[in-house]
C-alpha cells in the first residue's frame, strides 16, 4: 500500500479540486463569478447560513453535497454564528464556514 487513495476517489478528488479552482479563479481573476447576483441574494435568503460573498456560497453548497448537514454543536462547543456549527470553547474560527469571532456579514 502506497497510502494513496483508490483511483476512483483520488479522480474524485481531482475534479473537486478543479471545480473550487475554476469558481475561485473566475470569482478572484476574472471577476466574472459563476453565481449571478440574483441567485446569490436569493440563496442568501433560502439558506441558514451568513455568506461572506458568492464563492463562500460555492463551497458551502460543495460542502452540503460531499459532507452533509452542519453539524450541530457538540457537548462543551457553542454555535457558530455564521452557520450554526459546533465551535469548541476558547476558540474563534469556525472550521466548517470559517466564520471569524468579530465579523460581521
Ligand atoms: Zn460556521
Amino acid at each position: 500500500m502506497n497510502g494513496s487513495p483508490p483511483k476512483p476517489i483520488k479522480d474524485e478528488i481531482e475534479k473537486l479540486v478543479n471545480d473550487l479552482n475554476y469558481h475561485s479563479y473566475r470569482y478572484y481573476v476574472l471577476d466574472s463569478p459563476v453565481i449571478s447576483d440574483e441567485e446569490y441574494e436569493e440563496k442568501k435568503r433560502f439558506y441558514p447560513v451568513r455568506f461572506f460573498n458568492k464563492e463562500h456560497l460555492y463551497y458551502y453548497e460543495v460542502f452540503k453535497k460531499v459532507v452533509g448537514d452542519i453539524p450541530l454543536p457538540a457537548k462543551g462547543e457553542v454555535a457558530c454564528a455564521g452557520c450554526g456549527a459546533g465551535i469548541r470553547q476558547n476558540r474563534c474560527h469556525c472550521r466548517v464556514c470559517g466564520w471569524m469571532e468579530g465579523m460581521s456579514s
